[in-house]
């Protein structure tokens, strides 16, 4: 991983990518990557004089003093970035001392840390530098013998509401308190492990399958791809470990403690006590690690099948239609057609209610529809439908933001529809012709 902090000092290091919620539109974007974050932050200056009442403040990036004391670091450094007044941003930064307390007292608990071991974490609100993709980092310090690790909470992922701030803060807490707690040991455990129980212990396990299996899904090609969706999540542990293997790795996790109930914390402890990963996991799974791996892959590889359930060849189709409806539109019979595809979609959105895996897809199918000639009220209303319910504050596609952008712009509702550009201008890998778009789009709004 490249990161300043990195090249000025080998002593501080990036942990983990923190989680994040996949981007769909990643995979057509990668080499525009550079591009768009710069677009990002331009945006963020840019905007912050209209949005936020703040004229040309300078991003806050946090770097912490290696070489300070650990006393003299805030708790919450008050952030006074350009997005300082977003209401996002304010009430991440009025809950965080409280956030804090709590998510250090329930990953102590899932962990079994001993009560007398007292966590340095502490919590930064700052921007995100150009060169990160996530929505929140882990960074950690070795003072002397004692790790201190932050958790920097970045401004614009709270704003673009790319992740769900309390579940993936506890996430963070949780790398750093085990980070602090077994000190140089920790940099040697696999990652898988590492991620998996950090997202176990968040419990965003489920809602990480989902969105793997989605994405997996989005970018399959045809049928054939879409119908091994669940083997394209889970498709072994290797060394390697990227985003698309944090699903497979929170099932291991899920493994390991379906077996074994108290399995973290007497790994925890094995560790702590000096022993091997690999001697820890024996002890406390009863198998050698490859084969604990071989047997957790298993057991994840099912319950992708089983939450996958087939869907892959139900969307697909679907999403054939309307594409070839949008390609050929003046094929299309329209009041009968059109009526046929809205059902569909429809019906297909109910699956969303049970947050199903396919949501993310049908969000895209719903903005690329862009349900043809339906009024804008109408629109925004299915649209509604598709974004209610607990993925609400999910991603969304660089399409539907910018479907409900003009939906709400139509309707008049221009805090909505200011919303869903910021979103746009606030999220990364984003297509930087759309974050354009939305910064014009924003123009021609009424201020707030
Ligand atoms: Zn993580």
């Amino acid at each position: 991983m490249d990161s300043g902090f990195r090249r000025n000092d080998d002593r501080i290091r990036f942990l983990f990518w923190s989680w994040y919620e996949t981007s769909y539109e990643r995979l057509w974007q990668m080499t525009a990557r550079a591009l768009v974050l710069a677009f990002v932050t331009l945006a963020v200056v840019a905007c912050a004089g209209n949005r936020f009442h703040i004229t040309n403040a300078p991003p806050q990036i946090f770097a912490p003093d290696i070489h300070g004391q650990a006393s003299d670091a805030p708790l919450v450094r008050e952030y006074q970035g350009p997005l300082a007044d977003a209401p996002d941003v304010r009430e991440f930064a009025a809950q965080a001392d409280g956030l804090r307390l709590e998510a250090i007292a329930h990953n102590q608990r899932m962990l079994g840390l001993p009560d007398d071991f007292a966590p340095f974490t502490r919590v930064v609100l700052c921007d995100r530098p150009d060169s990160e993709d996530a929505n929140m980092m882990t960074v950690h310090v070795d003072r002397g013998a004692q790790r201190h690790a932050y958790v920097l909470v970045y401004a614009n992922g709270l704003v673009s509401k790319r992740c769900k701030p309390h579940s993936t803060f506890v996430h963070e807490v949780n790398h750093t308190l085990l980070s602090e707690y077994l000190g140089p040991a920790y940099d040697t455990l696999p990652q898988w492990f590492v991620e998996g129980v950090a997202l176990h212990c968040a419990g965003q396990t489920w809602e990480r399958l989902d969105i793997q299996l989605g994405y997996e899904l989005w970018r399959s090609n045809n049928e054939d791809e879409a119908s091994l969706v669940a083997e394209r999540t889970c498709d072994g542990i290797g060394a390697e470990h990227g985003y698309d293997d944090y699903a497979e790795s929170a099932l291991c996790v899920e493994y390991l403690v379906n077996e074994t109930p108290d399995a973290l914390p007497r790994m925890v402890a094995a560790l702590k006590g000096g022993a091997t990963f690999d001697d820890a996991l024996r002890e406390v799974s009863g198998k050698p690690r490859k084969d604990f791996e071989l047997a957790a892959h298993k057991f994840a590889l099912g319950q992708a099948k089983i939450r996958e359930g087939g869907r892959g060849k139900l969307v697909f189709p679907l999403m054939r239609t309307i594409r070839g409806d949008e390609l050929h539109a003046e094929d299309f019979d329209s009041e009968k057609e059109r009526r046929v595809a809205l059902e569909e979609i429809t019906s297909l959105g109910s699956l969303q209610q049970e947050a199903s895996f396919a949501t993310p897809v049908l969000r895209h199918v719903a903005a690329v529809s862009k349900l043809k000639s339906e009024t804008f009220s109408q629109a925004a209303e299915l649209l509604e439908q598709f974004l209610a319910g607990p993925q609400g504050a999910g991603p969304l596609t660089g399409n539907a933001l910018e479907a409900l952008a003009l939906a709400y712009t139509g309707l008049g509702d221009h805090d909505r529809a200011r919303e869903a550009c910021l979103r746009l201008i606030h999220g990364f890998n984003y297509a930087p012709e759309r974050v354009e778009w939305a910064k014009t789009q924003l123009s021609k709004l009424d201020p707030p």
